[in-house]
């Protein structure tokens, strides 16, 4: 994915691991091989691998820049975090933060770091280990969170065993943003300006949001978790291992393709393999994601 334009509004990608993802059986449960096979002319070969019969993945952020703002959505892995029970996140070293560098942006420039959820996958930048403590990685941010996801993780803790696991995310990349005091709990009416509103989708996880962004003329949504696979275009009914409230789930995902398709809306995902950015678009019974 290039630079995106909305007017005087930019957007990229920090990509922090692509690749095969697991055993399609075991992420998605509802889902079969023949249900991905039949979506192929689309599917392949950007979001799945005819030979390894598999899909692939990417985990990845956005940096939105407006006159005005910088701002991060989601924080993927993260550095150095003790993720034992997910080996390719744990003490993961990857080049995130050298791509924002890259990119102009410091650290201290980034205005606001917004969280569709707070999952180990989307949480791992919001700290960074200074002097043997996990510190905000984003010293001027604020970290938008909602408040529903907060008290659910504040509640549930690590519910998860296996690969994807939280394993002490919320200590490590949420609780010291809130000591920091750089925490700012939002319902679903926040909004930085104009440009940037909340698009709240439960299920996924309780306090799950989607991040609407209307500039120049342009609309793009940086859909978090609510779509975790372009096979969920055409099949919303499959859930990821990971949904938290399943009916919920399938019921926000039905919606959020019904809601967007053929608006030319652009869909940026948390999990969407490179080229990542496309439309949701009519296909009969089921819709397709088109690049
Ligand atoms: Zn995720």
């Amino acid at each position: 994915m290039r630079t995106l334009q909305f007017g005087d509004v930019t957007v990229d990608r920090l990509v922090e691991t692509e690749g095969l993802g697991y055993d399609p059986a075991f992420f998605f449960p509802e889902s079969t091989l023949e249900g991905f096979e039949q979506e192929l002319d689309w599917l392949a070969p950007h979001f799945w691998d005819v030979e390894a019969k598999t899909y692939r993945r990417a985990i990845q952020s956005y940096v939105v820049r407006t006159p005005h703002h910088v701002v991060l959505v989601d924080s993927c892995v993260g550095h150095m975090k003790e993720r034992p029970s997910t080996p390719g996140w744990h003490r993961l070293d990857s080049t995130w933060l050298d791509q924002l560098m890259a990119l102009g942006v410091r650290p201290e420039q980034v205005d606001y770091v917004l969280c569709t959820h707070l999952h180990a996958d989307h949480v791992g930048w919001n700290t960074r280990l200074v002097d043997g403590r996990w510190t905000p990685t984003f010293p001027n941010a604020k970290y938008v969170i909602h408040r529903d996801e907060l008290r659910y993780w504040e509640r549930q803790g690590d519910a998860n065993e296996g690969p994807g696991s939280e394993d002490g995310c919320f200590a490590d990349s949420v609780l010291p943003v809130i000591e920091a005091g750089q925490a700012v709990l939002v319902g679903n009416d926040f909004a930085i300006d104009d440009t940037f509103t909340l698009l709240p989708t439960p299920g996924h996880s309780p306090g799950h949001v989607c991040i609407d962004l209307r500039a120049g003329g342009g609309h793009a949504v940086l859909a978090g978790d609510a779509l975790h696979h372009p096979i969920q275009v055409a099949r919303p009914e499959w859930n990821s291992r990971f949904c938290v409230e399943p009916d919920r789930a399938r019921a926000t995902r039905r919606r959020f393709v019904e809601a967007h398709a053929d608006t030319g809306a652009l869909i940026l995902a948390a999990h969407f393999a490179t080229p990542t950015v496309g439309r949701i678009v009519g296909n009969g019974a089921r819709c397709k994601f088109q690049v």
